[in-house]
């Protein structure tokens, strides 16, 4: 991609009612726009790092045999009444359609997905059988000053498991916590991000969070460190210690809130009547589990703790393109090694822009965060070679133009 063709520009300013280091950051680095309190539009680099996310969550949960649909966001009043969520659940959109009905915004599924696994799955063989959808969600925040970590509109991945027994669906959920993690190593979140114990509702003793540490998370979790889980300010309420090991000097940090799983046993299948057939033909409630991720709150919570005072430093596995190529005034070489590295399959952005000072180009590479910069100049090739530098890093090295992508490729 040439950044002089690149729709969004970074920006100088910080945005003066923006209040979260999140969104400020991607904002000024032209990945998001806002456009109300809680409402960004994805911009082309930030569209890029958000589907990374998705896709490094598609995968996972294809891998523990999800299968992907997409439901409406539209959700008729009466499915909330038949769960009673209607009047009770916090934050829902409602709104009135022209034929006179009332309409929640999905702000999550339960009440589409469970009369709509209720039309396939009729017998024990059909089970257990998993579903998801990655999809644009809505809440009305009271508070949306969290940029991306607390949005009125946001995306989320919510999977359901629907089960013959609680057995079963226990087997499942430690898969999927399973999932979840390789998900977070591989966005470069693992080391920070616990599972965290909160409480479960009427089916089960515990539901679970995940929680990532930052500086300027809105939760607080209490962490045992030596089982390597924690429990949110609830639990601690209640128990005040380590429900693994009962160890009771807990360690408080502020966190992010980056997914959720729940054990919600018959909650859903009951008003909607779902039911299988067991091997003795009798009929019998199918058990649920729910599964939530929110792919553009992972986005901004990434950004919140990979950041420094010059911009975002993406982990390589979401960052928007792996190299920053910068050509200080010397296009004719720089296009062909730009065009080279795009033939041997490397995503660059290719700083080609003429009017620009070299320290402008050098502040814009460090704000977008792409974890290679790559320099080309006259300098450099009057001995045939181009510099590297890792984003964040501080040391610079040279390596001979002729052998540049193989060097980049080998990373
Ligand atoms: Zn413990």
């Amino acid at each position: 991609m040439r950044q002089s063709k690149l729709f969004a520009k970074t920006i100088k300013e910080v945005p003066k009612d923006e209040a979260s280091l999140n969104a400020q950051l991607l904002i000024r680095a032209g990945f998001i726009d806002k456009l109300a309190a809680g409402v960004y539009t994805f911009l082309p680099l930030g569209l890029r790092v958000h589907n990374k996310i998705i896709n490094i969550i598609r995968e996972e949960m294809d891998a523990i045999d999800g299968q992907e649909i997409l439901m409406p966001a539209l959700i008729p009043k009466e499915s909330w009444q038949a769960t009673n969520r209607w009047d009770n659940f916090d934050a829902l959109f409602k709104l009135g359609g022209a034929d006179k009905k009332e309409y929640g915004l999905g702000a999550t599924h339960e009440e589409v997905i469970t009369p709509l696994a209720k039309k396939f799955i009729f017998s024990y063989k059909e089970l257990p059988t998993a579903i998801y959808q990655i999809q644009t969600k809505f809440r009305n925040e009271p508070r949306a000053k969290a940029g991306l970590i607390r949005g009125r509109e946001f995306s989320m991945k919510d999977l359901y498991s629907f089960h013959t027994d609680e057995a079963d669906l226990e087997k499942y959920y430690k898969v999927a916590q399973e999932a979840y993690f390789k998900i977070f190593s591989r966005l470069g979140l693992a080391d920070l991000t616990y599972l965290t114990y909160s409480s479960g509702g009427a089916f089960s003793k515990y539901s679970h969070e995940f929680q990532t540490l930052t500086k300027t998370g809105e939760d607080l979790i209490y962490i045992c460190s030596k089982c390597r889980l924690a429990v949110n300010k609830e639990i601690i309420k209640e128990q005040s210690a380590c429900p693994e090991c009962g160890k009771k000097d807990l360690k408080e940090e502020k966190a992010v809130e980056v997914g959720n799983i729940f054990k919600l046993g018959t909650r859903f299948s009951k008003p909607f009547d779902m039911q299988y057939m067991d091997e003795k033909g009798e009929k019998k409630d199918v058990i649920m589990g729910c599964y939530g991720m929110g792919p553009s709150r992972i986005m901004g919570t990434i950004v919140e703790v990979y950041n420094d005072k010059n911009g975002v430093i993406w982990p390589e596995e979401i960052a928007p393109f792996a190299v920053h190529l910068i050509s200080l005034n010397k296009n004719d070489e720089a296009n062909k090694i730009y065009e080279e590295m795009e033939k041997a399959g490397i995503e660059v952005l290719y700083d080609d822009r003429e009017e620009v000072s070299a320290g402008e180009k050098f502040a814009n590479a460090d704000l977008i965060g792409c974890p290679t910069r790559v320099v080309i100049s006259e300098k450099t090739l009057a001995k045939k070679e181009a510099e590297i530098k890792r984003r964040g890093g501080k040391e610079f090295k040279m390596v001979k133009v002729d052998q540049l992508v193989k060097s980049l490729l080998a990373r």
